[in-house]
């Protein structure tokens, strides 16, 4: 192992590949030894990369529903980046979450283009509304809209 890693991985792969039941039962035992161990590492490192597991999650809930594309840690904070850390609606900073400007709900894609920095209140009151819709509707209710960016 010490002398090819890329060998020795590779036998390792064709046995987890031949014995996939064993390999099932070893993960299994391995878990239930090192519960907590495991529990603990993936709560810190949730804690030290937010934005990282935001895009976890975000990527995850998109293929549940079969949406289209795959948001990039990087892509994301580079959007937060162009939209100065403030929510493309309100303009407020805050703590930024991706929304789709057309929804998952009605077809909205998960790639860049579709994706929105939003503050938490933005995010929930837009709902299932466009990006079209919500500016609107802010705009009829006398709130602030933030211009629009060139992408
Ligand atoms: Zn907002």
């Amino acid at each position: 192992m010490k002398r090819n890693l890329a060998r020795a991985a590779a036998a390792m792969r064709r046995w987890r590949t031949a014995h996939p039941d064993a390999k099932k039962l070893r993960s299994r035992e391995y878990y239930a030894a090192h519960r907590a161990e495991i529990i603990g590492k993936a709560a810190e490192y949730a804690r030290s990369h937010p934005d990282i597991v935001r895009m976890i999650r975000n990527n995850r809930r998109c293929r549940e529903v079969g949406a289209d594309g795959s948001l990039t840690s990087a892509a994301w904070l580079a959007l937060v980046e162009e939209y100065e850390g403030r929510c493309a609606y309100c303009d407020m900073p805050a703590r930024l979450v991706p929304d789709h400007g057309t929804p998952l709900a009605r077809g909205g894609s998960n790639r860049v283009e579709n994706i929105f920095p939003a503050c938490p209140r933005c995010n929930n009151e837009k709902y299932t509304m466009t990006v079209d819709e919500y500016r609107g509707r802010r705009r009829a209710e006398g709130r602030h809209v933030r211009p629009l960016l060139e992408r």
